[in-house]
């Protein structure tokens, strides 16, 4: 398969791409690791007639550790992320679903600013985002502006992001407490059918903050605030781990698709969450 004709341009900063994107307006989109565009440009399920490569652009990459802040450049690879031995220290659950994701050749090439601006439910950086509650940081004609990872997602592939702004960075307090990416595929290199992510702190027997995300079982990604109050303030037994789970439920809508019928996800989702709550735990 052969994508239809485009324009290649590589800006060395910001402003000149920037400056493209409005120049060709929709004629444009920026490509970073291509691993989700230029399968859609070669399926013909998207014409790109100027495609702008943010390669060449040294201000959107990097990890910087700031105190307790995280902040990644939108061009880091999904391999840098894992190979930071820096990152892996203050936030680990990055590592664990980095390497759930497709396989070594995508991971070198794919970003996660591309990963998380793309809007495919099927991506796995967007809900585990969204369980850290991050900060994605956007620049357009118009300056800077910040978007809560959880208030970003508005429908598959629709976003908060303007068609004229670039993610340049996504930044996040380094977690605390017990974490799990938990992640149900077909097959290696496969998206999820369902996937959760998982952060608890505790004190003492009690559970004293829960974020619970999930990926793949909505048109966007879900963190459900209910779920993680069901382990509030419990000793996460079983009763509590069964009451997440059904509020976690209570807050996808998944559809049919060749992962399977809805009762199947489901069913699966459930075995997901309560699997990541209770490695989550093991590890406060
Ligand atoms: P690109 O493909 O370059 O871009 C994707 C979209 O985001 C485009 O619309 C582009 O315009 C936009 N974009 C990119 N960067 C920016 C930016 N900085 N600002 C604004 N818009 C931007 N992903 C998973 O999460 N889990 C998986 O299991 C998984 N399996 C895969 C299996 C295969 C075989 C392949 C090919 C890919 C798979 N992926 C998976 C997707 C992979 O992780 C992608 O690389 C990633 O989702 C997109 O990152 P990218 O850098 O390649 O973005």
């Amino acid at each position: 398969m052969i994508p239809a004709a485009f324009e290649y341009h590589r800006p060395g900063d910001l402003p000149s791409a920037l400056a493209l994107l409005s120049e060709h307006g929709d004629d444009a989109r920026v490509i970073a690791g291509g691993h989700s565009l230029i399968p859609m440009m070669k399926l013909r399920m998207a014409e790109v007639p100027h495609l702008i490569d943010l390669q060449a652009i040294k201000a959107l990459r990097g990890i910087t550790i700031d105190g307790t802040r995280v902040t990644l450049g939108a061009m880091v690879t999904q391999h840098e992320i894992i190979a930071s031995d820096a990152l892996m220290s203050v936030a680990p659950i990055l590592g664990e679903a980095a390497l759930q994701i497709a396989d070594p050749q995508v991971r070198y090439m794919g970003t996660i600013g591309g990963n998380v601006a793309n809007g495919d439910p099927g991506n796995d950086m967007p809900g585990l985002m969204q369980c850290l509650d991050a900060t994605f940081h956007l620049e357009g004609p118009e300056g800077t502006r910040s978007v809560m990872a959880r208030d970003f997602y508005d429908s598959a592939y629709m976003t908060a992001r303007a068609d004229d702004e670039i993610l340049t960075a996504i930044s996040f307090d380094a977690p605390k407490g017990g974490f799990a990416y938990e992640k149900q595929k077909r097959k290696i290199g496969d998206y999820a059918t369902a996937a959760a992510a998982v952060m608890l702190t505790r004190e003492g027997d009690t559970c004293a903050a829960a974020s619970i995300a999930m990926t793949n079982l909505s048109d966007v990604p879900v963190w459900s605030a209910t779920a993680g109050a069901a382990l509030v303030g419990t000793d996460v037994g079983a009763e509590a781990v069964s009451a997440a789970v059904a509020a976690a439920l209570a807050d996808i809508d998944p559809t049919e698709d060749n992962r399977g019928p809805v009762d199947f996800k489901r069913h699966v989702a459930a075995i997901i969450i309560a699997r990541a709550i209770t490695r989550a735990w093991g590890r406060a």
